[in-house]
């Protein structure tokens, strides 16, 4: 995302969650769901619990005090927004002219543009209280400028969903498009209308007050200023172009690369051609220094690297994709590392982990000579089977799963041992530590159920030595 934020990262045992949600399961992975939206006396709660609707001031038309505005401008074209949005809303009626006040420009003091019609508008559902909408207006903001300057403008109006007047002042400051005078009522009525649900939203204003269009805060998070116009034909035709790359019918330049770079860069900081890569097998390896479990499966390529550089030379090549949380970390991760990376904040990051869904870290992504993906699920290959596991395709992963079984032929399912007072079941396992030889084993174990001990098949008393140490 944006790059992905070190705020939001929690750490598993054996990985660690980034910034990004798969988007199939959850698009809106830094929305605030939405529970309230009262009157400007009500306060919301941290925890967000039902609203406290008996204490809710019910304001009647024109009984309430306006906030008075600097400027009043197309009175005519804001209550033609509004009324039109909202006038087919039942129990709308009671909203008037002198309520909604109008829009301005958040400097309230520059002139306001007319609502073009032609470019497309959106309505911004946000709060200054909301740690996801600061983020993501930060990246709206670079957005919006960035369009701007290209003449692909669009039009958006703040909402907002503030507990007080003087946050909404201090919010909409930060924003270089249209805001919706603070009025806690209004603001209702738009969420309702547009069933918002969660913040930040960010929905399509379109003159047809029966067609509500769907959040694109996701979508914009996702692709940036690549997503515009923000319709769903657009977003059907990136998806579709990140289809094609996560199969591979892309070229490693599309994937890798943008138009303003064609390299990668080494530890050393030197340019690395990405042609380089052309008909090697390639593991995209996500990870960040500040993740443990990262830091340790690092050591594991490391090796896997260096084992195949000397059996397969010049035919495996790792590239890095960084989730570190600064440049410093970046520099100093690399530069211990022995193959090339993305770089640092380069958009390619986050398009790498959109486009193979990649939500934790450490994830490998291999890639065949071909380009062709041979597997989203590398890390568990190398974990699993290590530098046997090359070239990663599915004959020879099946190839070890075969052998594996022939390994588990003639292993009891449970055992006694005069090592240890339990009995032992047969288990399969990453890794281990046998409490026998104190060496390290994978795959086939016996393990107690009750303790954390566990054997070698080939360190049971009397066993036969056909079970080789793997
Ligand atoms: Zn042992
Ligand atoms: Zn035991």
């Amino acid at each position: 995302m944006f790059h992905v934020e070190s705020a939001t990262w929690t750490e598993h045992d054996s990985e660690s969650r980034i910034g990004r949600g798969n988007k199939s399961i959850n698009h809106h992975r830094n929305s605030f769901p939405l529970l309230f939206l009262g009157s400007r006396n009500s306060r919301l709660s941290s925890s967000l619990k039902t609203p406290r609707n008996s204490k809710r001031r019910n304001h009647q038309a024109g009984t309430r005090k306006a906030p008075r505005l600097k400027i009043f401008v197309h009175l005519g074209c804001v209550a033609q927004f509004l009324m039109g949005e909202l006038g087919s809303d039942p129990g709308n009626s009671c909203l008037s002219l002198q309520e909604i006040e109008l829009l301005l420009s958040s400097d309230g003091k520059g002139s306001v543009p007319w609502l073009d019609q032609k470019r497309p508008t959106f309505l911004f559902f946000s709060a200054n209280w909301c740690r996801p909408c600061a983020n993501f207006t930060k990246v709206l903001v670079e957005i919006y400028k960035t369009l701007k300057s290209t003449e692909r403008e669009f039009q958006v109006i703040f909402v907002s969903l503030d507990r007080d007047e003087a946050s909404f002042a201090e919010y909409s400051r930060s924003m270089p498009w249209l805001v919706l005078p603070f009025d806690p009522r209004i603001s209702r009525r738009l969420c309702e209308h547009y069933k918002v649900a969660h913040i930040p939203s960010l929905i399509l204003w379109s003159s047809d007050s029966n067609a509500v269009e769907e959040d694109v805060v996701g979508f914009v998070e996702d692709y940036g200023v690549d997503a515009f116009p923000f319709t769903r034909k657009r977003r059907e035709q990136l998806e579709a172009m990140d289809e094609a790359l996560r199969i591979g019918a892309g070229s490693l330049q599309a994937l890798l690369g943008s138009p303003e770079r064609d390299y990668l860069i080494s530890g050393e900081g030197k340019k690395i051609p990405i042609s380089d890569l052309a008909g090697k097998t390639v593991g995209l390896y996500f990870g960040g220094q500040w993740s443990p479990p990262c830091r340790s499966f690092a050591h594991q390529l490391l090796d896997v690297y260096d084992e195949l550089g000397v059996s397969e030379p010049g035919k495996f090549e790792v590239v890095f994709v960084s989730s570190d949380s600064n440049e410093d970390e970046f520099d100093q991760n690399t530069s211990s590392m022995p193959w090339p990376s993305i770089p640092y904040r380069d958009k390619a990051l986050k398009k790498l982990s959109r486009i193979f869904l990649v939500n934790r870290i450490p994830a490998v992504v291999l890639l065949g000579p071909d380009g062709k993906t041979l597997s989203t699920n590398g890390r568990n290959l190398i974990t699993s089977h290590g530098a046997k596991a090359f070239p990663f395709t599915e004959t020879k992963i099946t190839d070890l799963e075969r052998l594996l079984e022939k390994e588990r032929e003639g292993l009891p399912e449970q055992v006694s041992d005069p090592k240890h007072q339990h009995e032992l079941k047969l288990d399969r396992a990453m890794a281990y530590v046998c409490d026998g030889c104190t060496r390290p084993g994978r795959f086939w174990v016996f393990s107690c159920n009750n303790c954390n001990f566990d054997l070698h098949p080939q360190c049971l008393q009397g066993s036969p030595s056909a079970y080789p140490i793997p």
